[in-house]
């Protein structure tokens, strides 16, 4: 660098070699005093003789421009990076963040962990009921997100007396990991560390309508107790088929006196409500600085900057959004969404998480029956200073955008949101009520059952039906779960259309036995995303999420896809890859379609597209069910077994893939139970055998399932 070396030049005493030097330093801007710098140097050793200063008035100008520029320099190159104002929501900086649990517990006392595997949520939600509960047991509890923590140190779990490490773990898709336990998943399969004195139980989170029904718990529980840690208490097995949260309670009572007895601990009997989070309104904050809807940064959806994810989704604009069927009192939808220019990239099979908002009528009344203003800009804030979740939802924000954005106020509130709002009812039966359908108690469950799970109660209807009961709006919202993304199978292949992305889906509307209209709330407003909404385009939060829904590798392999009703969408991904392929001059197997729908002239979507590939040779065969055109009920598992022949040849001999999308509950295993038939038949098995040549089949993975509950 010429400036360095000119400096420490300039420092030397004068000496003739200093000319040398200066030469060296010869280049750019700072050069241009250069020849001055040599005419007058080389008069100094003369003046030296005489008087012999130290420095010379040229050393000493030189120094106070160079001190100067080096000054300059600095002052300049500080303004030019300012530092960013955005702070990461929920979650300190990494460099502040605390990665060792055991650490954090020791810190602040706590001996009890609780870890989540969670993907909408509601294991996050089971983990903070858990870990509040302690208290009331004189214990001291903590809920963790495995992501954030490094998992290696369980083993150091037994530094902790009376120590316990809890896990509520959910199963997601095909007997996956949720995302964020995906990495500890890989390291229980990896470990082979010493988990002695470790103390744990379990609470899977699953759904008995999948094939690996509560795979992912039953893995921990199992794998844990192999790696030498103790179960002091009995899995848990909740089923959100059946009633999740009765299953959650009943396990959690039978659990908590256990653990009493194991830890020699009394409960303390308190039931009274414990807050998490206080409230802070703030009457004078600028407005700039106040959440409207975004998940990570405040005004992510005003500067969007990849990569696109859930916590920072990438606002899509709605290029396409029409109705699919011809006739029927239903909405099926076709949506288009543009993605370019936002680096998202997708592969058929894919699906598209949206983040939809709640409908503006319900916000409005919930704000009237509490009587607040909506517009008050609040913050919520962790009483637990050292937790890691500073805000349940990002703050500071209004009580509107945390209804209309962040909580979930649709779904009917669980028992422990029932249990804390309790103490607010004025009508000591209201109260009553309230507190027994929270307990295990067959009475209280029962009630549970009829007056919000079958009624189907949102938040808001309970509050009409429960005129003692106006609790406090920010408890409310402490209370309420976040609302989730929801996921769709991608209808689109990227080959085809790297720019957008297209959805299927049937709005969901019907009317609960105590006579309320309910709407579905993502698609009633995806519905309600009208192209151009008076000039503005409407958007979409939105991120990809990668799936294991794939075509085979070798597109040579025949497919054989199942897909009744909106369980058509991936397909029409498939098919259009499939096309491309062709067009590409791939060798392209059979490409088998069986689609299921009400009636030919009302809900037969796609029928052109779909009658159009068939004729250009992409479908090499076209197979549809129309259930209600005929007395008797034709489904697609009716024309499996039609054409069991070909069917069985495709699989057994030519390696082909089976798909099935769709309805999970009973659809899916409908026609599962007709590849058993069709392999008992022609395969000449017995159904034992039948079902483990499906379950090979999976394992090998050609027997894949993108099915909804
Ligand atoms: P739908 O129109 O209600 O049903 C489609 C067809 O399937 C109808 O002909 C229906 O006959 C028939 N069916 C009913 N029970 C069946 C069974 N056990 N076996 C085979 N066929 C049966 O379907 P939809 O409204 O589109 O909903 C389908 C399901 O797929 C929903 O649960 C939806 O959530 C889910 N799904 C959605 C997406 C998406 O991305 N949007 C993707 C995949 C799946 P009948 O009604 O006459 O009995």
């Amino acid at each position: 660098c010429p400036f360095v070396q000119a400096a420490s030049s300039f420092l030397s005493p004068s000496t003739p070699w200093l000319n040398h030097n200066w030469h060296v330093a010869d280049s750019s801007s700072l050069c241009v005093t250069m020849p001055d710098v040599e005419a007058e140097s080389s008069t100094q050793p003369e003046a030296m003789e005489e008087e012999e200063p130290l420095f010379s008035n040229l050393d000493l100008f030189l120094f106070t421009l160079i001190a100067g520029l080096i000054i300059y320099w600095f002052m300049s190159r500080k303004k030019a990076e300012p530092i960013p104002e955005f702070k990461k929501l929920d979650q300190p900086s990494p460099s502040t963040r605390e990665t060792s649990f055991i650490e954090k517990m020791k810190k602040t006392g706590r001996n009890i962990v609780v870890f989540y595997g969670s993907q909408t949520g509601t294991g996050e939600e089971f983990a903070n009921r858990l870990s509040k509960d302690a208290q009331r047991y004189g214990m001291k509890g903590m809920a963790a997100d495995p992501e954030e923590y490094d998992m290696c140190e369980l083993s150091r779990l037994a530094e902790i007396d009376n120590s316990l490490a809890i896990f509520c773990m959910a199963t997601y898709g095909e007997g996956d990991p949720t995302d964020n336990a995906q990495d500890f998943y890989d390291w229980l399969q990896e470990s082979d560390g010493e988990l002695n004195g470790v103390n744990y139980t379990v609470f899977a989170l699953g759904n008995k309508t999948y094939e690996h029904y509560n795979a992912m718990g039953a893995y921990v529980d199992k794998r844990l107790e192999e790696l030498g840690a103790k179960r002091v208490f009995d899995l848990g097995m909740g089923d959100d088929d059946g009633n999740l949260e009765e299953d959650f309670v009943t396990w959690r009572e039978q659990f908590w006196p256990a653990m009493c007895e194991h830890f020699g601990v009394e409960a303390s009997g308190e039931d009274s409500s414990i807050r998490q989070y206080e409230l802070k309104e703030h009457n004078d904050i600028n407005m700039n600085k106040v959440y409207t809807g975004e998940f990570g940064c405040l005004k992510s959806f005003e500067t969007q900057k990849p990569p696109f994810d859930a916590k920072n989704p990438f606002l899509a604009p709605v290029i396409v959004n029409r109705k699919l069927n011809k006739a029927g009192n239903r909405h099926l939808m076709h949506l288009e969404v543009d993605i370019t220019g936002s680096k998202i990239r997708y592969e058929s099979g894919d699906h598209v998480a949206v983040y939809p908002t709640n409908d503006t009528a319900i916000v409005n009344k919930l704000g009237q029956i509490l009587g607040v203003d909506l517009d008050t800009v609040i913050s919520l804030n962790n009483l637990d200073e050292e937790s890691n979740k500073k805000h349940p939802f990002p703050c500071p924000t209004t009580y509107r955008t945390a209804l209309t954005h962040y909580l979930d106020i649709i779904h009917p509130p669980r028992t422990n949101v029932l249990y804390e709002l309790a103490q607010y009812a004025t009508d000591p039966k209201d109260q009553e009520n309230m507190r027994k359908m929270a307990s295990s108690a067959p009475e209280g469950k029962a009630l549970y059952q009829s007056f919000v799970l079958e009624d189907n109660r949102n938040i808001l209807a309970i509050l009409e039906d429960l005129p003692s009961l106006r609790p406090p709006i920010d408890h409310l919202c402490e209370l309420l779960p976040r609302l989730q993304a929801r996921y769709y199978s991608i209808a689109s292949s990227s080959k085809v259309h790297p720019n957008s992305i297209h959805i299927c889906a049937v709005v969901v509307e019907y009317t609960t036995k105590t006579g309320r209209l309910t709407k579905g709330v993502a698609t009633t407003w995806l519905k309600n995303k009208l192209v151009a909404d008076n000039g503005h385009k409407s958007t979409v939060p939105m991120y990809i999420r990668k799936s294991q829904f794939r075509l085979p590798f070798k597109a040579s392999n025949p497919v054989i896809m199942v897909g009744p009703g909106t369980g058509i969408a991936p397909f029409m991904g498939f098919i259009q890859e499939r096309g491309w392929l062709k067009e590409q001059g791939k060798e392209v197997g059979e490409t088998v379609l069986y689609f299921g729908c009400r009636h030919k002239n009302e809900d037969y979507l796609y029928q052109e597209d779909l009658e159009e590939a068939e004729k250009t040779g992409v479908i090499t065969k076209l197979n549809v069910a129309f259930s209600r055109d005929q007395e008797q009920k034709v489904y697609v598992q009716h024309l499996l077994r039609t054409n069991k022949e070909d069917l069985w040849r495709q699989i057994h001999t030519d390696n082909a893939h089976i798909y099935i999308c769709g309805d999970a509950r009973n659809m899916a295993r409908d026609v599962q139970t007709a590849f058993y038939e069709i392999a008992e038949e022609l395969g000449g098995m017995t159904r034992t055998q039948a079902t483990d040549y499906i379950k090979k089949l999976m394992t090998k993975g050609r027997y894949s399932q993108d099915v909804w509950s």
